[in-house]
């Protein structure tokens, strides 16, 4: 049975994007070292900069956590000092990569319904001038939440420290303005919104923050450093490359600029919110998020009341007919998430809500009103 994934990844992607994978190549093959070339200008134009700008574009194996803790491992230097913006797990996972690492972190500590507020950050910032680094989520895949990393960027760049950006889950279909934010880093990886399958993760740098983290990295396959280098060397990988995730992605990125590039991708994301959310809203389900912080990436909805919502049998009933919705992860509130994103069109979102109405007549929920 064909399952359509309604999660934030891995999630569908096009028959075009998995026929890709369908062949082998070798990683010192020239069509390959070309193909990862491409790939990589093709991300400085997805991320509105280029070379001449002053960035770069690095690929390191591994899911999108390896590109994280490669860029925390590599860019704070031994007496550099981390200030984390947190306000769900995705911020609680940096939190631990830091402290694994050694690295010298204070931590400003949100709810995960509550937007990161610019002038705490320029408080601390003036309070602790030590700080050389900030790093915050864009889109929290926690709830949904669209922090706003043009506001926090700007203070960042006001006090002159480094801003790193997990944009794991919004990249590619959220505009994000580099220099505005004043990003130094930004982090995200194949299979989001990118839509293709998972092997590895992205990271654009800016060159001059590169350039000063030689020998500073703590591991070696997560040196973000030599991997740069190394890829510009010879545009190889150091160690085994995720080949075919590799040409299923360059596919993935030929589609993303036939549909229009960032804003039509973000268009027809924002579409499959709506149909999911008018869906949602007229069975009785509520939203844990205030609509005006809820980004259209991945929905988090409150479970509902009714002792006779079992969720994992909702979920296995979903699953049997072939939709796959994705659990909750909250601290405190008990809901689960759908996401909008992958080879999902607004049909896909009605066809959903469609079989969750069946699903809910089959438990017998009565009422989906969950406050
Ligand atoms: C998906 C995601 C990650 C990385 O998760 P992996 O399982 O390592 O791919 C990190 N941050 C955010 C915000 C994410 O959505």
């Amino acid at each position: 049975m064909i399952k359509k994934l309604y999660t934030p990844g891995p999630l569908t992607t096009s028959d075009s994007v998995k026929e890709a994978m369908n062949r082998d190549l070798g990683s010192r093959d020239m069509e390959f070292i070309k193909m990862v070339a491409d790939i990589r200008q093709r991300l400085l134009d997805l991320a509105g900069v280029s070379k001449e700008s002053g960035y770069e574009a690095v690929i390191l194996q591994g899911s999108g956590t390896f590109g994280i803790e490669a860029v925390l491992s590599t860019v704070i230097p031994p007496d550099g000092e981390l200030l984390l913006i947190i306000n769900g797990a995705y911020g609680t996972r940096m939190a631990k990569i830091a402290a694994i690492h050694g690295i010298l972190t204070s931590q400003l500590e949100y709810p995960e319904n509550v937007w990161p507020v610019p002038a705490d950050i320029d408080q601390i910032l003036y309070k602790e001038p030590d700080i050389t680094h900030v790093a915050m989520v864009h889109c929290e895949t926690t709830t949904g939440i669209f922090n706003d990393i043009n506001a926090i960027g700007e203070v960042v760049k006001m006090h002159h420290k480094e801003f790193i950006v997990d944009a794991m889950s919004s990249f590619g279909a959220v505009p994000v303005d580099f220099e505005k934010a004043g990003i130094s880093y930004l982090i995200s990886s194949s299979n989001k919104c990118i839509e293709g399958v998972p092997g590895f993760s992205i990271v654009i740098g800016r060159r001059e923050s590169l350039e000063q983290c030689r020998n500073q990295a703590r591991t070696l396959s997560l040196d973000l450093y030599s991997q740069w280098k190394g890829l510009e060397n010879d545009g190889q990988f150091r160690f085994t490359p995720p080949v075919q995730s590799l040409m299923a992605f360059h596919q993935a990125l030929i589609e993303l600029h036939e549909e229009g590039g960032v804003d039509r991708r973000a268009l027809r994301y924002l579409q499959n919110y709506r149909m999911l959310l008018s869906g949602m809203r007229k069975l009785g389900f509520h939203e844990y998020l205030p609509e005006e912080l809820q980004g259209y990436i991945i929905t988090t909805f409150l479970k509902p009341l009714d002792p006779a919502f079992d969720f994992e049998r909702f979920y296995q009933k979903l699953n049997q007919r072939g939709f796959v919705i994705y659990p909750g992860k909250l601290t405190k509130a008990d809901a689960f998430r759908i996401g909008n994103i992958g080879q999902l069109y607004p049909e896909d979102m009605h066809d959903l809500v469609h079989a969750i109405a069946g699903v809910l007549d089959e438990l017998g929920v009565g009422s989906c009103s969950g406050r």
